[in-house]
């Protein structure tokens, strides 16, 4: 998903760039589709798209299997924007479309309506990365963390990311807070690194089944 981009930002070296980066992620039913072989580290992980036919744990772990590839993928993206800290500002943010049921009063997958959904389906994983130039207030933005946010907060602070002055922003549920002065933030505060590399290990061949 990264091949080529370096020579698309080597051909717009000035100016802002925005990369849209859309995975499968954990989508399911079929979870095992989600990760390479190599990325199967739970197991014994379902192997088929009728979940009937699996245990709960087969189901868990074919899920947790793609999720640890997700947390492998934004370490990718994470060192690939850190290959361009010095000649950017660079910034990530990484939101899945729903949380997911995973045998919770006996329901699976998603999309409830809201008003029936469980919590698990409502609860969406997101994350945000900031490069050594990119100043935010790391403090106020890790008290945000605890938060009840939303998908309502997303396109503006993308386009408080880009700095785009426009009447549709709302700047109230612009997550981002800036500071100048404010010391870079490690991605290693974020994400198992070293554990993920080790994953990583060996490359993955073969690709997404
Ligand atoms: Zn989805």
């Amino acid at each position: 998903m990264l091949q080529g981009l370096d020579q698309y930002i080597a051909a717009h070296a000035t100016g802002d760039i925005v990369i849209v980066l859309h995975q499968m992620g954990n989508h399911g039913p079929a979870y095992f589709k989600r990760y390479p072989e190599a990325f199967e580290r739970f197991t014994p992980a379902c192997h088929s798209n009728q979940l009937e036919d699996c245990s709960d744990m087969e189901i868990r772990n074919a899920y947790d299997n793609a999720i640890l590839y997700t947390d492998w993928f934004l370490v990718q993206v994470i060192d690939f924007l850190q290959q361009h800290d010095q000649q950017f500002e660079t910034a990530m943010y990484y939101t899945a479309d729903h949380g997911e049921s995973m045998g919770e009063s006996g329901l699976y997958l998603h999309g409830l309506p809201w008003l029936l959904a469980p919590e698990a389906q409502k609860h969406v994983a997101s994350l945000m990365w900031f490069g050594r130039n990119y100043r935010v207030d790391r403090a106020a933005m890790q008290q945000l963390a605890s938060q009840p946010l939303s998908h309502d907060n997303y396109s503006h602070t993308v386009l408080g990311l880009l700095e785009v002055s426009s009447q549709i922003r709302d700047p109230g549920l612009d997550l981002v807070r800036h500071q100048a002065g404010q010391g870079a933030i490690s991605h290693s505060n974020f994400l198992p690194r070293q554990l993920l590399q080790e994953v990583a290990r060996p490359p993955v061949s073969g690709g997404i089944r």
